[in-house]
């Protein structure tokens, strides 16, 4: 039997769009080696990314005008949400569809094969397999840990802060500290590489956290809860039957892809393509911008964010969230590049730009 579609691959993108797809009626199958395993990492999104179908509980905590630091505090006029991962991976309910337990080994528009040697055709097969790790990619890794609200007592939110209060030399990369609450009075301090090709290790990033927090009066026991984080945020692929990581949604200059695949997922359900060309020349301009950022001297990281958080905050979101859009793409990129200082534009200029 033929059914509408398969999606290769339950983490956020692949359940999302089998979700949608029973919410339109379709007939669905579902292929994950280990389709019940729990996602345990914390999810983060704009509120203004949030698909209007999603469960509105799923949020855990909001931030009104969260904090950025370059050299200077920006303050951002965008709520940003921390999402609850085992209510968000409850709310994608995929009762209803065909959950097969293997791995999908050659995946064609109609066809697939699993591990086991069984072909499953459906009008449409969905490659939702996230990506895999490799030394060619640059990968985004972070050390956290979670403690009580009344511990990070005058920790104001931060989606990100590049002061160097972390111990760190000068010279070698740089790292940020996110800090967000979970809900439930609790809080994520997290020591992050935004991107690198190597990323910082762990035990880096754990030193710079325990040397940062210190010296903001905040001292770890040791007994924290733990969240060691590490992917790939390059080398997906656009392309019609690829969805989440696997098909390009993540954001190279971000690592950011779980709001944008819940945000297409209706409509790819429906039928649209996840690529329209506009989205296809923005995650070229996206990948551009990556290349800008690991080319960018670790010094001069906290002016290129003071630059981009001055922006008008359009700008920032269609940098930051418009998978689609390309004039608001190209304009914010733009217009970073004409508030940076010149010796940066040089550096920048000479990244980006093709080679002959
Ligand atoms: C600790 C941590 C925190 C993060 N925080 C954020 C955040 O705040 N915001 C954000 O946007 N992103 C965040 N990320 C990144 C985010 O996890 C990924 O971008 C996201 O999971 C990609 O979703 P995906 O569904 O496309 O792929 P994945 O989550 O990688 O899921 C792929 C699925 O495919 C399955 N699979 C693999 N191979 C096969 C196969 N051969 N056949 C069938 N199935 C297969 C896997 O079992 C898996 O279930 C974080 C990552 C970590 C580790």
């Amino acid at each position: 039997m033929t059914v509408d579609i398969v999606v290769c691959g339950l983490g956020p993108a692949g359940r999302a769009l089998a979700h949608r797809g029973l919410a339109h009626g379709l007939s669905v199958t579902v292929v994950d080696p280990a389709p019940e395993r729990r996602w345990t990492a914390t999810y983060a999104a704009w509120l203004d990314e949030l698909p209007g179908w999603l469960d509105p509980t799923v949020v855990a905590a909001a931030v009104d005008r969260p904090v950025a630091w370059g050299t200077r505090r920006h303050e951002l006029g965008r709520t940003y949400t921390v999402l609850d991962t085992a209510k968000l991976q409850e709310s994608l309910d995929i009762t209803g569809a065909q959950v097969i337990s293997d791995r999908a080994t050659d995946i064609d528009r109609n066809s697939v094969t699993l591990a086991s040697g069984a072909t499953i055709t459906a009008e449409r097969v969905i490659d939702a397999r996230g990506l895999a790790r490799s030394p060619e990619r640059a990968e985004q890794t972070a050390y956290g840990v979670i403690v009580d609200e009344q511990r990070a007592a005058g920790l104001e939110p931060l989606f990100m802060d590049w002061r160097t209060d972390n111990g760190a030399n000068p010279d070698a990369p740089r790292s940020f500290l996110y800090a967000v609450p979970l809900g439930g009075g609790a809080m994520l301090l997290e020591e992050t590489c935004l991107a690198g090709r190597p990323a910082l290790d762990s035990t880096e990033l754990r030193t710079r956290l325990q040397h940062r927090l210190r010296s903001r009066g905040i001292e770890l026991d040791g007994t924290e809860p733990v969240e060691r984080v590490r992917f790939p945020v390059e080398g997906g692929r656009p392309g019609r039957g690829r969805f989440g990581a696997a098909g390009g949604f993540t954001h190279p200059a971000t690592g950011y892809s779980v709001a944008a695949s819940l945000a297409a997922a209706d409509a790819v359900a429906a039928g649209a393509s996840p690529w329209p060309r506009s989205g296809r020349a923005v995650h070229k301009l996206r990948s551009a911008g990556l290349r800008a950022l690991l080319a960018l001297p670790p010094n001069d990281i906290p002016l290129f964010f003071d630059a981009f958080f001055t922006l008008h905050p359009h700008s920032q979101r269609a940098y930051l969230s418009g998978r689609t859009d390309l004039p608001g793409t190209a304009a914010a990129m733009t217009a970073l590049f004409a508030a940076l200082p010149m010796r940066l534009r040089h550096t920048l200029a000479t990244a980006v730009l093709p080679r002959r």
